[in-house]
């Protein structure tokens, strides 16, 4: 029989959805699972396209932990879209399924992943992802362009030979800096002194605006398309030039915007997936300084998580700052998964999808950045050759004559990164997402949980009762969850409160509110606590605290505990005669 779950799902694990398909499968889990999956838009896009969250999770409105996942931020970077779905569906299945085992997890940790609330953004710049889908052109985040200044030449990307597609052109130069490889045909690779030639020089399939009628501006990743989402986040923000693609001030676009207004009302988000390709890993903080500047418990939660990683996720985790600045030492500004991290105190980390490079049989380098730009002519054709073999010759596409109207004589066609590049071939799909949420509901699971698992009322006579509640963090992580993130002014240490209620009334009414501190979980990280062989001890009652209240008259007392950060457990108990 098939599972209602099942039954719903849209075929993101087989392809990229485009943007209507995205939404459709979304408002199909809203409709069906009213109880526990909300959607609402939190902003629009320039074209006009709504930014769809999905919020799962019984009792949308209750405060209590909660982890965020979003996708596609990078417009190629279309398998975020179906990783970040497959993770709400896995979450939509532990709800609407009672026997789903929730990627092997056991049942207790299952119900610790139904308590919390999770927030999907699957495609964050869906004018982008459009565009890719559509013609292949390389669009950073966002096709468009809303720079002031004029006349200065630059390549725009457009369709030139009529296939629909805005992939490359080449065309033959004595100057050019590439040669096609004699191995596999088609495939560019950088000139060698020994090569013979032809020689070409290798552009964006498209036009030259503002074209002089002679000089060929240099083709630039933003040429045509002026920021990237990734560096627009309000955390370590810097203008261009210092950061390219920066956008003019932070959250200056629209989709940056909706996601920083939203999160900042929702101080409770404690873990943060943000999904890129390619390569295969995660990167982690800090992006900035290097480990030895990280805070030691912090250092050791993100090696429990690096683990996951490795043994689900099946990539290897590194610092952004040590393997994943372009620059050495120069960290990128405004990045969103540093705000997460510094400006939202979450568990924050970023997922390159696609281990393209391990499955060519590519050594691992170090730096990890390296793989990116360091490839050797042999690793090239290598790729090509996976190509042909593996991936339905997908990326290598063939170049076909067309007669350009500035440039004359060119060659069209050439990669389309798409399938097998920027994404894994189609076939990988399935996996990929099973493997990344297996991946994620352990982050998930590493949530602090309140409760109020004891209270006592002892009779003092005189119609007065002591009530006595004990209230513990049942949960791996502390509820300040980072220790970097302990002095964020949002990140309130719990408080509890009495209520009389029915005829109760507390003795000392401005006692009704005590502290309680921030109170640690079970966890302490991987190596991070006295687990030394020769001295096996715990911590004493850093998970438990006591209250206690003077009740005067019969009714009920209610008990909640309240932060911001970790949201209200409650309890409510009967006082005198009324039991
Ligand atoms: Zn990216």
């Amino acid at each position: 029989m098939t599972s209602p779950v099942t039954a719903l799902a849209y075929p993101f694990r087989q392809r990229f959805l485009n943007y209507q398909e995205i939404n459709d499968q979304l408002e199909a889990w809203a409709r069906a699972f009213p109880e526990f999956v909300r959607l609402q838009s939190i902003g629009t896009s320039v074209e006009g396209r709504a930014l769809h969250l999905l919020t799962i999770g019984r009792e949308p409105n209750r405060d209590r932990p909660s982890v965020w996942v979003d996708g596609n931020m990078h417009a190629t970077e279309l398998s975020g879209s179906s990783v970040a779905l497959a993770i709400a569906e896995d979450f939509i299945r532990l709800h609407a399924e009672p026997d789903f085992d929730a990627q092997s997890l056991p049942p207790h940790v299952r119900d610790v992943l139904r308590e919390l609330r999770v927030y999907v953004l699957p495609r964050m710049s869906p004018d982008g992802a459009e565009a890719v889908l559509t013609t292949g052109r390389y669009v950073r985040s966002n096709p468009r362009d809303r720079r002031p200044e004029a006349h200065r030449p630059r390549w725009v990307s457009r369709d030139m030979d009529g296939d629909g597609l805005a992939l490359l052109i080449r065309k033959e130069d004595p100057a050019g800096e590439f040669v096609e490889s004699r191995e596999v045909r088609g495939l560019m690779l950088p000139r060698e002194l020994e090569d013979i030639g032809p020689f070409y020089k290798v552009f964006p399939e498209g036009v030259i605006e503002d074209w002089d009628g002679h000089t060929i501006p240099d083709p630039y990743f933003l040429g045509d398309n002026d920021t990237d989402l990734n560096r627009n986040f309000p955390w370590s923000w810097a203008p261009e030039p210092e950061q390219e693609g920066a956008g003019v001030y932070p959250t200056s676009e629209p989709e940056a915007r909706a996601v920083v207004d939203f999160v900042t009302k929702e101080p409770t988000i404690f873990a943060w997936l943000n999904l890129h390709t390619f390569g295969g890993c995660y990167i982690r903080p800090l992006g900035n300084a290097p480990d030895r500047k990280m805070n030691p418990f912090d250092l050791a939660v993100f090696r429990q998580v690096a683990q996951w990683g490795e043994d689900h996720g099946g990539y290897p985790t590194v610092s952004g700052f040590e393997e994943f600045t372009y620059e050495p030492e120069k960290p990128l500004h405004g990045a969103l998964a540093d705000y997460a991290f510094h400006q939202r105190g979450a568990i924050a980390l970023v997922c390159e999808l696609w281990d393209l490079f391990a499955q060519l049989g590519f050594a691992r380098k170090k730096p990890f950045v390296d793989h990116y730009t360091m490839l050797t002519r042999a690793e090239l054709e290598a790729l090509g050759a996976w190509d042909r073999t593996q991936n339905q010759s997908r990326i290598v596409r063939p170049w076909r004559p067309i007669e350009h109207p500035q440039l004359g004589r060119v060659e069209a066609g050439g990669v389309d990164p798409r399938i097998g590049m920027s994404n894994p071939p189609l076939e990988q799909l399935r996996e990929l997402c099973a493997r990344q949420s297996a991946f994620f509901l352990r982050l998930a699971a590493m949530s602090p949980r309140l409760a109020i698992p004891e209270v006592t009322v002892e009779p003092l006579g005189a119609d007065l009762h002591r009530v006595t509640a004990v209230i513990t963090n049942e949960g791996y992580l502390p509820t300040h969850i980072l220790e970097s993130a302990k002095e964020l002014p949002f990140n309130e240490p719990p408080s509890v409160i009495a209520v009389g209620r029915n005829g109760a009334h507390l003795v000392d009414p401005k006692g009704a509110r005590r502290a309680l501190g921030h109170i640690d979980g079970w966890g302490r990280g991987k190596f991070g606590g006295a687990f030394a062989l020769f001295f096996q001890r715990s911590r004493g009652s850093v998970s438990r605290r006591e209250a206690c209240w003077i009740v005067r008259g019969s009714g009920s007392v209610e008990i909640r505990v309240e932060s911001c950060r970790t949201g209200t457990v409650t309890r409510t108990i009967a006082i005198g005669e009324r039991h």
